[in-house]
C-alpha cells in the first residue's frame, strides 16, 4: 500500500459540506484559534468556515486545486471537524468516499484494494 497520504492530493471533504463549529474555538473568544475572519456566524452558538454555508460549498482556507495539489492554509489551526473527520480506509468514512466520488475520485475503497 503506498504511503502517501490520499488528502494531499484530494481536498474534496473541504468543498463538499458545511465545516460548524462551537463559536468559541475562533481566535476572537478566549482559547480560541481558528481565524475568526475566515468564519462567518451560523447562530448564537455556531460559526462556520467562509465559503462552505451555500449549495457549493468550498473553504475560503482551501488552497490549491481539487484533485491536485491542494493543502489547508490554516492546517495547524483548523476546527474540530476538520480534525475530527477522518479519511476513509475500506469504507470507515462514507462521507470521504462520498466527497471523493462527487469530484470523480475513486473511493480509497479501490485505492487501497489495488495499490
Ligand atoms: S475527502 Fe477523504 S481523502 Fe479527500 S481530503 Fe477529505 S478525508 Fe482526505
Ligand atoms: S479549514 Fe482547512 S481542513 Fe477545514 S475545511 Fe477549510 S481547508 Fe479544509
Amino acid at each position: 500500500m503506498s504511503s502517501i497520504n490520499p488528502c494531499v492530493t484530494c481536498g474534496a471533504c473541504c468543498a463538499n459540506f458545511r465545516v460548524s463549529f462551537y463559536w468559541a474555538e475562533g481566535n476572537d473568544a478566549p482559547g480560541g484559534y481558528v481565524p475568526a475572519e475566515l468564519t462567518e456566524q451560523v447562530n448564537a452558538f455556531y460559526r462556520c468556515m467562509r465559503g462552505t454555508n451555500s449549495g457549493s460549498p468550498s473553504c475560503v482556507a482551501l488552497q490549491g486545486e481539487i484533485g491536485g495539489v491542494i493543502s489547508c492554509s490554516i492546517y495547524a489551526d483548523r476546527p474540530s471537524p476538520c480534525r475530527e473527520f477522518d479519511i476513509s480506509i475500506n469504507g470507515s468514512n462514507p462521507a470521504c468516499d462520498r466527497a471523493r466520488e462527487k469530484y470523480g475520485m475513486a473511493s480509497l475503497i479501490t485505492i487501497v484494494e489495488v495499490a
